[in-house]
C-alpha cells in the first residue's frame, strides 16, 4: 500500500468537503440557483484578492489570465516592461512576443527578488510604457517579489501594473487595491484549493480604460465580454459549473479560517520547511523565499531528479523538481493551500529518509526536529 502526499506548488490537494461538493449533480449555468453561487464566489474572490474591482473568471489554466493581461491591455506598437527572474516571469515575455509586442526585459538573477528601483529606472528610460508585468511568487525559483514597493512606483505612471499571483494568492500577502495592482491574476489549482481549470483576474479602473481601447486580437479572453456578462451575474460562455461549486466551498473554508490566519499558516509552514532543510545542512535557493514553496539546493553528489523521483515513486511524497535551467539543481517543497504543519513534517521525514538512502550524511530527525521547533514556537492559530 502507498499513501500519496501531494506537495507541489500546483496542483495542490483539494479538501474532502470540496470534492464532495463537486460530486453533486450538475446544474445549468443560466439559472437563479447557479447565479447565486456565481455571485457568492465573486464576492469571496474579492475578499481574497483584497479588492473591490470586478473579477473576471476564465475556464482555462492560470496562463489564460496571463494571456488576457497582454491581449486586453495593449495595442500594436505599445511598449511593455517585463520582469523576468524565472520561468513564469519569462512567460509574460513569451506572450508579448506571441502578440507582437516589443518589451523591455528586466532580467533578474534567478532566486533573487527584483529591486523595485529597477522598475522605476526602466519606466523613466522608456517613455510611454503601457504595462508592467511582474510576479508575486515566482514559483520556479520559490521567490517572492516586493509588489507593494513596485505598486508605489508604477502608480505615478500611465502604465498598468500586472501581477501574476497565481501561486502567491493566499500564501504571500497581496493587497490588490491598496498596492495599486491593475490586473492581479490567479489560478484555481494553487492556494484556492480546487482542481485546475479556472483563471482569475481582478481588473482596476486604470486597466479597464486600457481594455476599452486595446486593439490586439482576442476573442475567448476578451475582458469586455466578461464585464458585460458580469453585470448579469453571468459568464459569456458556459461556466465551469463544478469548479465554481467547489470554489464556493473552498472560499467558505478560507474565509472561515480568516484570510490573515491563512497567510499566517503559510508563513509558519514556510519557516518550518526552511529551518528543517537548513538543519540537514541544505541551503535555500532563493534569497527572498516565498510562503508558497521552499526551493532547496540539491547537495553535491546527490542526483536531484532521482531524489524527487524516489520520494514520489517509493514513498508517495510528491515534491517538485527544478524547472528549465534548475532541473536537477533544486527541488521545491510546497506548503500551499490545503496543507498544514504536519504536512511539512511528512515532507521533511521523507526527505531525510531518501537522502540517507542516497548516501547523504545526516542525523535522522534533525530536519523534523527543527521544523517541530518552529511549530512549537509560533502560536497555533
Ligand atoms: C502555476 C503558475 C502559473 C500558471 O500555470 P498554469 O499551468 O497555466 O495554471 C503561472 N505563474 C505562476 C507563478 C504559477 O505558479
Amino acid at each position: 500500500m502507498k499513501k500519496n502526499y501531494l506537495m507541489t506548488p500546483g496542483p495542490t490537494p483539494v479538501p474532502p468537503d470540496v470534492l464532495l461538493e463537486m460530486a453533486k449533480p450538475i446544474i445549468h449555468h443560466r439559472t437563479p440557483q447557479y447565479q447565486a453561487i456565481f455571485k457568492k464566489v465573486n464576492e469571496g474572490l474579492k475578499t481574497v484578492f483584497k479588492t473591490t474591482n470586478d473579477i473576471c473568471v476564465f475556464t482555462s489554466s492560470g496562463t489564460g489570465a496571463m494571456e488576457a493581461s497582454v491581449a486586453n491591455l495593449l495595442s500594436p506598437g505599445d511598449k511593455a516592461i517585463v520582469v523576468q527572474g524565472g520561468k513564469f516571469g519569462e512567460r509574460f515575455g513569451e506572450l508579448c512576443k506571441a502578440y507582437g509586442i516589443e518589451f523591455i526585459p528586466i532580467d533578474v538573477e534567478w532566486g533573487k527578488a527584483v529591486d523595485p528601483s529597477e522598475v522605476k529606472k526602466a519606466l523613466d528610460k522608456n517613455k510611454g510604457v503601457s504595462a508592467v508585468y511582474t510576479t508575486l511568487s515566482e514559483t520556479s525559483t520559490g521567490t517572492v517579489n516586493d509588489i507593494k514597493s513596485i505598486g508605489a512606483i508604477v502608480k505615478d505612471y500611465d502604465a498598468a501594473l500586472v501581477v501574476d499571483a497565481i501561486s502567491g494568492l493566499g500564501a504571500d500577502d497581496l493587497q490588490t487595491d491598496a498596492w495599486g495592482v491593475d490586473m492581479a491574476l490567479s489560478g484555481s489549482q494553487k492556494g484556492l484549493m480546487i482542481p485546475p481549470g479556472l483563471a482569475f483576474t481582478a481588473v482596476s479602473k486604470k486597466a479597464w480604460k486600457k481594455a476599452e481601447v486595446s486593439k490586439l486580437s482576442k476573442y475567448y479572453f476578451s475582458l469586455k465580454k466578461y464585464k458585460k456578462a458580469l453585470e448579469e451575474n453571468d459568464t459569456p460562455f458556459t461556466s465551469a459549473v463544478s469548479l465554481f461549486v467547489g470554489l464556493q466551498k473552498s472560499l467558505e473554508i478560507i474565509l472561515n479560517e480568516g484570510l490573515d490566519n491563512v497567510l499566517a499558516r503559510h508563513s509558519k509552514m514556510a519557516k518550518a520547511a526552511r529551518e528543517g532543510v537548513r538543519a540537514l545542512g541544505l541551503a535555500i535557493y532563493s534569497s527572498s523565499p516565498s510562503n508558497a514553496v521552499t526551493p532547496v539546493n540539491v547537495p553535491a553528489g546527490i542526483d536531484g531528479e532521482l531524489l524527487v523521483k524516489t520520494m514520489r515513486d517509493k514513498y508517495g511524497v510528491t515534491v517538485a523538481g527544478g524547472q528549465s535551467e534548475l532541473k536537477g539543481r533544486i527541488f521545491r517543497i510546497a506548503h500551499l493551500g490545503f496543507m498544514e504543519n504536519f504536512d511539512c513534517i511528512v515532507a521533511m521525514s521523507a526527505l531525510e529518509i531518501v537522502l540517507t538512502e542516497m548516501g547523504y550524511k545526516l542525523e535522522p530527525g534533525r530536519g523534523v526536529g527543527a521544523a517541530e521547533k518552529i511549530i512549537l514556537e509560533i502560536p497555533h492559530r
